[in-house]
């Protein structure tokens, strides 16, 4: 933490400043610039920082402190330096090869599911996405096929050797969906549920975690320190678009929370520019783009027939697109130094 006082304070103003901090058990630093003098507070305990910062600002002859405090921890790169990698089954997010997560936004039925797996295991998909319990935003819209989709998403696994990855809604949910899945994911509107986020902390799995779309990136990365502080630290954020006042696509494609959060976290990041987009045809410049500035990975929504999907058609790809995007991909991760 770091007091700096205003040009017009005192000795004794610097002196009321140094006691306070002493009193507190703090080790103090002075450093006395032209201008203005500046106060390091050292071993100050990360829990009452915020609060002693917060009573420093009261005095008229100090300017302002900067408390050094991330508010996310275990996860930023304060934490650890190295770049994490997280295991998905026999996947590895995090790596030089980036890792790709395709497959229907709602699992709908097996036929639909097993030839929308196999169609992105040959476009060169290492894991599989499809949703069982779906976020809709109205009641009305197919809610998901529940239990059954689980299912249909082990049997797509078998069939594939893909390791697969779906949605988790409720904390009621998480028992299910952690013995099924390889990967728990987090959705938008779930990112700010700290129950659930918590729930998810104290699996075995490894958890996806979108951002919000209304959510600043430091909400985002505190979410993600809720799963890691309650034992979980297997996490790959997901940057899936931002509501702003641009509303000609589904939402605004943040591109730079990509490096921002690799930069802030020692975790994966990937990008999903379907949700991003809502429209296939700008679903491979996203992508592109994503790539390029530095995701570990991507998550693609492809449907067989999406004019026939239940849920996300308007943004699917078929498998066929998603193939030639993996291959557009290609010289885009190469010119970053990744791999497809
Ligand atoms: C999804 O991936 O199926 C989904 C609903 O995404 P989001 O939570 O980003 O809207
Ligand atoms: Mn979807």
């Amino acid at each position: 933490m770091i007091v700096i006082m205003s040009p017009q304070a005192t000795e004794s103003d610097i002196e009321q400043v140094q006691q306070l901090l002493a009193d507190r058990g703090y080790g103090v630093h002075l450093s006395r610039g032209v201008e203005r003098t500046i106060i390091g507070a050292i071993g100050a305990l990360d829990e009452e920082k915020a609060l002693v910062a917060e009573q420093l600002d009261v005095l008229p002859a100090v300017e302002r402190v900067v408390a050094i405090l991330k508010p996310y921890k275990l996860v930023s790169r304060e934490a650890r330096a190295e770049r994490s990698a997280v295991p998905v089954g026999n996947v590895e997010v995090g790596v030089q090869k980036l890792a790709v997560m395709a497959g229907p936004c709602s699992v709908e039925s097996e036929q639909q599911l097993m030839e929308c797996a196999e169609g992105v295991k040959e476009g060169g998909a290492a894991i599989l996405r499809g949703g069982a319990f779906k976020p809709r935003t109205s009641p009305y819209d197919f809610q998901g096929l529940g239990e059954e989709g689980l299912r249909l998403l082990v049997a797509a696994r078998e069939r594939t050797g893909l390791p697969i990855v779906t949605e988790v809604r409720d904390v009621r949910q998480v028992p299910l969906v952690n013995e099924h899945a390889d990967l728990l994911q987090i959705g938008a509107r779930n990112m700010h549920n700290s129950d659930l986020l918590k729930e998810v902390g104290g699996c075995d799995k490894p958890v996806l975690l979108k951002r919000g779309f209304a959510a600043t990136i430091e909400e985002w990365l505190k979410a993600a320190e809720y799963i890691a502080a309650a034992g979980n630290l297997n996490i790959i954020l997901c940057e899936r678009g931002i509501r702003t006042f641009d509303t000609t696509l589904r939402y605004t494609f943040d591109l730079s929370a990509i490096p921002v959060a690799q930069a802030e976290t020692h975790l994966p990041v990937i990008a999903d520019p379907s949700h991003a987009s809502g429209q296939s045809e700008y679903v491979a410049p996203l992508a592109m783009g994503a790539v390029a500035a530095g995701a570990d990975g991507l998550m693609i929504e492809v449907h067989p027939q999406p004019e026939r999907a239940l849920s996300d058609g308007p943004q699917s790809l078929t498998p066929t697109a998603f193939a030639k995007l993996m291959q557009q991909l290609r010289s885009v991760a190469a010119a970053v130094g990744r791999s497809m």
